[in-house]
């Protein structure tokens, strides 16, 4: 459904902008979609405009060579990207995982989902200024959660993206004001979990 290639469109979102709350609101789902990620979108459209080989690239190719690309390309690559994969990471169905590969690779790896959960929003919280806490899977299907400044993205660092939560302040401060930590709690009661084991099934 995503267009990964150049140019670069922003699709609705699969649910209503009001469907998460009261875990995430309606006008800040609005604001981020249709602003914010439509910025890096145009911004990431205009920064490729007269560059032909690199318009040829899915979005993950451009991300996988983040560092060797001018500034104005991988940021804005890193936000689309990222905008995208919380979206599709979000559901106002939401069902915490029991079963399946994910969900016993996540007790494996940190004793029990709710340890998982404590880790991961100790992580999110700890991230100075703006950025994204990720759980990731490494090539050899090692889970951790790891965190990025601003909108860099794993793939970059040749990991696989499971689900990410934004933590720049627009993705919460209409409803959380400066309450990081709550909008963290919340976000666990809209976490795509199928999304999830679909990412760590498929790569
Ligand atoms: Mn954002």
């Amino acid at each position: 459904m995503q267009n990964n290639y150049y140019p670069f469109e922003n699709y609705p979102l699969p649910y209503a902008f009001n469907a998460l709350e009261p875990f995430i609101d309606e006008k800040t789902m609005e604001l981020h979609h249709n602003r914010h990620l439509q910025t890096y979108i145009d911004n990431l459209n205009i920064a490729l405009k007269n560059n032909v080989r690199l318009q040829k690239l899915s979005l993950e190719q451009l991300l996988s060579i983040a560092i060797k690309l001018p500034l104005n390309i991988s940021r804005n690559a890193g936000g689309v990207y990222n905008h995208r994969f919380y979206f599709e990471g979000l559901t106002p169905n939401t069902q915490f995982l029991t079963e399946g590969e994910l969900a016993k690779k996540i007790n494996e790896t940190f004793g029990s989902y709710e340890n998982f959960v404590k880790q991961f929003k100790d992580a999110a919280l700890s991230v100075f200024g703006s950025g994204y806490a990720w759980l990731v899977a490494s090539w050899q299907r090692k889970l951790t959660i790891i965190t990025t400044k601003n909108q860099e993205n794993p793939i970059t660092a040749g990991l696989i993206p499971i689900i990410n939560i934004d933590v720049w302040e627009h993705a919460y401060y209409l409803k959380h004001y400066n309450k990081r930590g709550d909008y963290i709690d919340d976000w666990f009661g809209v976490a795509n979990w199928v999304f999830a084991e679909n990412n760590f099934l498929t790569f």
